[in-house]
């Protein structure tokens, strides 16, 4: 995004316009906290402005201020899709392509609305008219804060925008401790934390308000993890049974990966979690160093993402997913033992 593109966004928002926000499919920390930290922005800055994301997200999320305007599409369809043909500016944020939207991704290819795209994922699509995108950016949530900055409103940054913004860097920096994580953006949270932002409480919030049965969900992942050390890697399983067991919730598996990633010396892990309804296994990887998920995603389980950290999903049962990971790690093990 240059210098032009934000002089032409200034003018653009210096009247009355009709915005849509949209996050990706399954939204996390950062889809729902840089989404209602610009809704919060916008409206103060006296736009129409509406939040539609394209379906359910994890009840840790859902004390966030804004959270009770936001409409879903595949439970509100009719309201989303009006809204979503009548806007002038489509914001889509924490997205790459509109495919990572689900059932949303025809009517946002055919809407006519001037698009916006603020994200961190690698190989954007090119559909938006003014792109903001930086891989190297720790969050969209983080780049929310450069973008409100450079159309010069910092001080537009209130309590209310503060807290959003800190979930979304928070969740997407792992408590900022991932490799994304920069001075810049200690600096960034240092001031939304002067601004209001509760950093305390919001940790509260997200990550101490787990229920009995997550916990319990996760002893059974822990027993399921695999090590192998000959390529570094390690590797979680829940089969849809398990997941049934402990009356599983959505988000309740967010994050679990991390603990195959914690074991000394691995730097590749996986989870591998059966979904019968949508008859996928959906995969999430995680690596440490250069070694890329995003890669791997792309090349082998229909996905992508991050350098550290890829999402992807498999047709294969439960055990096949695992035995086509398994049998892949010689391909990578001059990266996987070089590191
Ligand atoms: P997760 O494993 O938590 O689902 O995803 C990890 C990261 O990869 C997130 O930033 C997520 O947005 C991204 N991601 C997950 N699935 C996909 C996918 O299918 N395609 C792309 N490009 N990114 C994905
Ligand atoms: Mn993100």
């Amino acid at each position: 995004m240059n210098r032009q593109d934000i002089s032409s966004i200034k003018a653009l928002l210096s009247t009355t316009q009709n915005i849509v926000i949209v996050p990706h499919k399954n939204p996390d920390g950062d889809a729902i906290g840089s989404t209602l930290g610009l809704y919060h922005y916008l409206l103060k800055d006296h736009h129409q402005v509406q939040v539609i994301v394209p379906n359910d997200y994890p009840s840790f999320l859902k004390w966030i201020p804004g959270n009770d305007t936001i409409l879903k599409y595949d439970s509100q369809t009719t309201k989303c899709a009006e809204l979503i043909n009548n806007a002038d500016i489509i914001f889509t944020l924490d997205f790459n392509a509109f495919h990572r939207t689900g059932d949303m991704e025809t009517i946002l290819s055919e809407s006519q609305g001037l698009k916006i795209m603020i994200d961190h994922h690698q190989s954007p699509d090119d559909y938006p008219t003014y792109m903001f995108s930086d891989v190297n950016m720790s969050s969209t949530a983080e780049m929310i804060y450069h973008f409100i900055d450079m159309l010069d409103d910092k001080n537009a940054i209130d309590s209310t925008i503060a807290t959003c913004l800190y979930v979304g860097i928070m969740t997407d920096t792992g408590s900022f401790r991932f490799r994304s994580t920069t001075a810049t953006t200690h600096r960034i949270v240092a001031s939304l934390i002067e601004k209001g932002a509760d950093n305390t409480q919001i940790h509260n919030n997200v990550y101490d308000t787990n229920s009995y049965e997550r916990i319990q969900l996760l002893g059974c992942a822990l027993t399921n993890l695999r090590a192998i050390p000959e390529y570094k890697a390690a590797y979680i399983t829940l089969s849809q049974d398990e997941l049934n067991r402990y009356n599983y919730k959505k988000g309740d598996t967010e994050g679990v990966v991390n603990y195959a990633l914690s074991l000394d010396g691995v730097i590749l892990a996986a989870i591998f979690i059966e979904d019968k309804k949508e008859g996928i296994i959906k995969i999430s990887l995680r690596s440490k160093g250069d070694f890329s998920v995003n890669e791997m995603s792309r090349a082998h389980f229909n996905g992508g993402g991050h350098t550290n950290a890829a999402g992807g999903r498999s047709h294969l049962s439960l055990s096949d997913t695992v035995e086509k990971f398994i049998s892949i790690l010689p391909c990578y093990n001059k990266a996987l033992n070089n590191e």
